[in-house]
Order: structure tokens, then C-alpha cells, then sequence
């Protein structure tokens, strides 16, 4: 990184936990190699602080912010204007600063979540999502961009399913495609597992860092015995590289994605809507994160 001084511009990401965080490393590289004086930080946040946290930061002329796991829907409160897609999924990951102290809430986990997916065929296809939080609801939304046939979300909590289908079941039902909600708790979700096309773990079981211990998978080991090697797996942690769920997909010789793709594409689109450049360095993002995961 070049030398901080007095000068040089702060941006940011505000989630718990953030130590794992890979955001600052990529940041940091494409900011040096496009001449940027700026420096990216990972903050640890607590809900209750959230608001009073965004509120200091755009008084300290943050130049942006990138929200992660839980506040992405939150922050909403925190934003004076949202973007169409942040608003129709009614989650934020990328704060634009805005004159008078403001902020503008948008979302660029959309784009990142396609940008592995686009060499598939995904026409009529099912597809499973596990956990229907702030991550959930952008991808929802990046698969009503594809004639897929049905979307199943398997999730623990009966209440925070039954607002996640009421709020996208009006972009899906546009696109004629199906949206089934599933309490695991209470029903056996392995005909689901057995018929998907795609699955897509949206929770942060197995991530290096989160509460849930890493060498958990999505809704347990055993039901995985029944997972078809057709099925695409993509789970969108990064760290680790891949996941425990996604091994026990490649012994089943199922074609997996990571959430490096996404994770690398979704701060690329952060980079452009704050600094007005198109032009970012998405291999070298790439690459210095993959570094940092070998370390
Ligand atoms: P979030 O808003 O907190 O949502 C998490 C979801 O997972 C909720 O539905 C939650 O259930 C469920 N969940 C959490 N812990 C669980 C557990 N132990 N057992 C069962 N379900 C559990 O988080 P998020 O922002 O969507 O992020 C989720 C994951 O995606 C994180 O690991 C994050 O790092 C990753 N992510 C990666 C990228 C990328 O660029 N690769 C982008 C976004 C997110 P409840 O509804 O019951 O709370």
C-alpha cells in the first residue's frame, strides 16, 4: 500500500465479525494500481451502533462504505435514498456518500452473485437457496434475471421466511417463476436437496470466523448422502477456500463455485459507483485475495 498521510481518503466496511474479512486486502490493491490516495479498513459493528457508526462516518467524509453479515438490512435506516435494486430487495451492501451528510444505500451483491453463474444454462431449471437473510434476498433477485422454473428457500426461522417470500415473490411472479419457502426445522427438506438443479448456501455455516463452527455444512451432513452430481453447488463464503460443504460436493464430483468470484465482482462494482471510474482492476483484486487466503 503507499503511504498513508494527511490526505488520503478513508472508506470501509462495517459488519460482525470483519477480521476475516478479505475486503481490505482487494481494495487496497486496486486503489494503489489505479492511483487512488484512498485506504479501505474493515470495522467491527455492533446493530445498536450501526446508525450512530454510518451517521459519524459520513461526517468524517468517508469517500464510501461497504456493509456486510448481519446489517444489510439494517442499514437501511441509515440511508436517505436506496438505488431501484436495493430497494426492490430491501438490502443494502454499499454506501454512497450524498451532499448534506447523507448517504445513498445500494447494492452491488446482485452483479457479483451473476458473474460465476453467466456460462451456465439455467433455463427451467430448480433452484435451492439455504437462509434467506441480506445475501439471500440479492440473489433471489440475480436468479429472476435467468427463465429458471422454481426457487425452494430452506430456512430455520418461520417468521423471517414468511417476510423473505412476501418481499420477493413480486420480482419473481413478474418473471413466472415460483418461490417455495421451507422450515427445515419442521419438514424433511431432502426431496428439495434430491431434485435442485442449483444450490446455493446463503448462511455462514462453515465460515472461518462466524459463530457456527467451520467444519459444519448447511443443514447438516446426512442429507447431503443424497445429493446428485448434476446439482451445482455454489456457496457464497470465501473463507475457507473452498468450504466443508463445498468438499463433500466435489466428492460427489458436482460442479462448485466459491464466493471469491462474487466477493472480487461485487467490490469492483463498489469501486465504480464511489470513485465514477468503469475501469478496475478485478484480476489483481482477485489475485491478492487468493494470496492473502494462502497465508
Ligand atoms: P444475514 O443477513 O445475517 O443472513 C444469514 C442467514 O443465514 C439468515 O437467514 C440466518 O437465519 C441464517 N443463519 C445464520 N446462522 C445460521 C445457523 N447457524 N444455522 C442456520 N441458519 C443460519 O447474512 P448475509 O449478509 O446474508 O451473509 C451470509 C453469508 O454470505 C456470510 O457468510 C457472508 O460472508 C456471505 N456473503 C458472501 C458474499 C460474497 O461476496 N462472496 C456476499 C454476501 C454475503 P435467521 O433468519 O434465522 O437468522
Amino acid at each position: 500500500m503507499s503511504t498513508i498521510t494527511g490526505k488520503t481518503s478513508l472508506v470501509g466496511l462495517l459488519g460482525q465479525p470483519v477480521n476475516h474479512s478479505l475486503s481490505p486486502v482487494m481494495h487496497n490493491a486496486a486503489y494503489e494500481e489505479m492511483g487512488l490516495d484512498w485506504c479501505y479498513v474493515a470495522m467491527p459493528c455492533e446493530s445498536k451502533d450501526l446508525e450512530k457508526v454510518t451517521k459519524a462516518l459520513r461526517h468524517l467524509g468517508f469517500k464510501g462504505l461497504n456493509i456486510t453479515i448481519p446489517h444489510k438490512q439494517e442499514v437501511l435506516k441509515a440511508c436517505n435514498k436506496l438505488t431501484e435494486i436495493a430497494n426492490d430487495i430491501q438490502a443494502v451492501n454499499t454506501l454512497i456518500p450524498e451532499k448534506n451528510n447523507q448517504w445513498i444505500g445500494a447494492n452491488t451483491d446482485v452483479q457479483g452473485f451473476l458473474t460465476p453463474l453467466k456460462e451456465h444454462n439455467l433455463k427451467n431449471k430448480s433452484v435451492v437457496v439455504i437462509g434467506c437473510g441480506g445475501s439471500a434476498r440479492a440473489v433471489v433477485m440475480g436468479l429472476s434475471s435467468f427463465n429458471i422454473k422454481k426457487v425452494t428457500i430452506i430456512s430455520r426461522n418461520e417468521s423471517n421466511l414468511n417476510i423473505f417470500v412476501k418481499s420477493t415473490r413480486n420480482f419473481l411472479s413478474k418473471r413466472d417463476i415460483s418461490i417455495k419457502s421451507i422450515n427445515n426445522t419442521k419438514l424433511d427438506v431432502s426431496p428439495y436437496i434430491q431434485e435442485a438443479d442449483l444450490i446455493i448456501n446463503t448462511t455462514p455455516i462453515g465460515m472461518n470466523g462466524s459463530n457456527s463452527k467451520q467444519k459444519n455444512v448447511p443443514l447438516g451432513h446426512e442429507i447431503w448422502d443424497c445429493l446428485s452430481d448434476k446439482t451445482i453447488l455454489y456457496d457464497l463464503i470465501y473463507n475457507p477456500k473452498p468450504t466443508n460443504w463445498l468438499k463433500i460436493g466435489q466428492q460427489k464430483n458436482c460442479f462448485t463455485i466459491n464466493g471469491l468470484d462474487m466477493l472480487v465482482e461485487q467490490g469492483a462494482f463498489s469501486i465504480r459507483l464511489w470513485s465514477g471510474f468503469h475501469d478496475v482492476p478485478v484480476q489483481t483484486m482477485k489475485s491478492s485475495a487468493e494470496k492473502h487466503l494462502m497465508v
